[in-house]
C-alpha cells in the first residue's frame, strides 16, 4: 500500500484534480464517512437518526495537493452545501407560513421536498468538485490521484481521523 506523504515529496506536486503543477499547495480535504446502517435509522426516526449519524461519523482530514482554481471551486461547492442545509430549515418555516397564508397542506409539504432536492443536488455537485473517492469505510479512504495512482489514507498513516464528537 503506498503511503500518503505528499507534503515531503521532492518532485513538484500536481493538483489532485486537474494534474497541473502551477499554484499547487497542500489543502486539508475533509470527508465524512457514515456507516450505511446509520441511514436506516434516519428513515425510521429522523431526529434519533441524525444523532446516530453524528455518533458513528468518521471524519477524515486529508492533506491533498490542490491548485488554486480547483480548490476555489471545491470551497464554493462546500458553501453551496452549507446553504442547502440552511435552506432546508428555512423551507420548513416558509412551508408553515404558506400553510397559514393559503391553508394548503400541499405547499407545506412541497417546500421541504424541494429543499431536499437542492441538498441532493449540492451533495452531487460537491462530490464532483472534489477528489474521486474510490473506497471509503471506517478504517481507510482511497483517493484516486490523477498522476499519483491511488492514495491510501488509513489510521496508521498520515491522515488525521476523528471519530464521533
Ligand atoms: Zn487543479
Amino acid at each position: 500500500m503506498p503511503q500518503a506523504d505528499l507534503g515531503s515529496q521532492t518532485s513538484p506536486t500536481c493538483c489532485i484534480l486537474c494534474g497541473y503543477k502551477d499554484n499547487v499547495s497542500i489543502q486539508t480535504y475533509k470527508r465524512d464517512y457514515y456507516p450505511p446502517a446509520a441511514f436506516i435509522s434516519i428513515v425510521l426516526a429522523p431526529l434519533v437518526g441524525v444523532l446516530v449519524l453524528l455518533l458513528f461519523r468518521v471524519r477524515y482530514e486529508l492533506p491533498l495537493p490542490f491548485c488554486t482554481g480547483c480548490w476555489k471551486r471545491f470551497r464554493w461547492a462546500e458553501r453551496f452545501e452549507a446553504l442547502s442545509l440552511l435552506g432546508f430549515f428555512a423551507s420548513l418555516i416558509f412551508g408553515v407560513f404558506l400553510l397559514l397564508a393559503f391553508e394548503s397542506l400541499g405547499l407545506l409539504i412541497a417546500c421541504p421536498v424541494a429543499a431536499i432536492g437542492v441538498i441532493v443536488w449540492a451533495q452531487i455537485h460537491k462530490s464532483r468538485s472534489g477528489p474521486k473517492i474510490k473506497k471509503i469505510d471506517r478504517k481507510k479512504v482511497v483517493i484516486a490521484g490523477s498522476s499519483y495512482g491511488d492514495i491510501v489514507f488509513s489510521k496508521t498513516t498520515t491522515a488525521r481521523i476523528e471519530t464521533g464528537f
